[in-house]
């Protein structure tokens, strides 16, 4: 029989991680802080508890999607005898710390703990593509892991650190928001001379492609400390950077996240990399400027 499931917190993912259990035929009992929240999984055949509590005795898997680590803290704390002996996957996004923070109280306190990160937005949840970290011991992992995998074909247990999650899912993160600050950048600056975003995307989606092989050999480069600069040296890099900075300042365009970029090319090239290649420059983000 297919195992039961909770789930705490009935926010846009939660009520997404609720439906695709019981889609994949789990019973599935359903909490939140504020009622009237998953109506629908109700219908669907959920079984909604009154308390926190309520809902954890229900059942031996407990899937907790808050809005973070605080709010977590504050709904598990007072639960935490009806949690022990069961298992807890914390689904909440947070930074590596607060996961072994969370990690350490649960041992305390005699309940398993799984910590994950969910990689993709609500629609997805509950198909093939989902990507899902999850980490901690691999024998609890194990345990749940076909269970776990009806949130998405795509669940991967990372190791038995209860941070792993966090750090993919913080580093996943850090490239997704700079990259799309660029993006609306990009589109500011050649917005500024009257161009269309619809001409100038498929121009950005063409360049994606550099990205896979960008990827590769930089992970190389990061690995092992070498940063080749031959076709492109740091030094006619900071010159391009230098140029689109001016550019989008004579047209009275936003230039902060540039001029940090370029103030960590500078500091790269100042320590001896002006010869490298563009990954040299994570000589500077490994050794940030002191806050003035
Ligand atoms: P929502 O803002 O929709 O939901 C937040 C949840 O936290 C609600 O259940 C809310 O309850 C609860 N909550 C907030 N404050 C408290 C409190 N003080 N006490 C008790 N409960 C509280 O967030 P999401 O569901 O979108 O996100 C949840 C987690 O999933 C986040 O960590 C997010 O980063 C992560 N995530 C979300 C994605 C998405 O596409 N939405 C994608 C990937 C990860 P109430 O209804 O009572 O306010």
């Amino acid at each position: 029989t297919p195992t039961s499931v909770t789930v705490l917190g009935l926010g846009a993912m939660g009520q997404a991680l609720a439906g695709a259990f019981l889609d994949a035929g789990h019973p599935t009992t359903v909490w939140n802080r504020t009622p009237g929240k998953g109506e629908d999984l109700v219908a669907r055949g959920a079984t909604r508890a009154a308390t926190a509590g309520d809902a954890v005795r229900a059942s031996d898997l407990v899937v907790v999607c808050l809005y973070d680590y605080d709010v977590s803290r504050a709904v598990l704390g007072p639960i935490a005898a009806d949690l022990s002996g069961r298992v807890l996957v914390n689904l909440t996004s947070d930074t590596p710390e607060r996961s072994r923070e969370a990690a350490a109280w649960a041992a305390g306190q005699g309940i398993d703990y799984l910590d994950g990160a969910i990689m993709v937005p609500v629609t997805v949840i509950g198909t093939a593509d989902a990507l899902l970290f999850h980490s901690g011991p691999k024998a609890v992992y194990e345990r749940h892991a076909s269970t776990l995998k009806a949130l998405g074909g795509n669940t991967v247990h990372l190791g038995e650190d209860h941070g792993l999650a966090a750090v993919y899912d913080n580093a996943l993160l850090d490239f997704f928001w700079t990259s799309m600050s660029g993006l609306v950048h990009a589109f500011a600056l050649a917005g500024a001379d009257g161009v269309k975003g619809a001409d100038l995307a498929p121009y950005l989606s063409a360049l994606l492609s550099i990205f896979p092989p960008a990827i590769e050999s930089t992970a190389i480069e990061v690995d092992s400390g070498e940063y080749p600069g031959e076709q492109a040296p740091l030094v006619t890099e900071a010159a391009n950077v230098d140029h689109i900075i001016h550019a989008s300042e004579h047209r009275g365009l936003d230039v902060e996240s540039l001029n940090g970029i370029k103030a960590v090319l500078d500091r790269a090239i100042a320590k001896g990399h002006g010869a490298d290649g563009w990954t040299a420059i994570i000589e500077s983000v490994r050794a940030p400027e002191p806050a003035h």
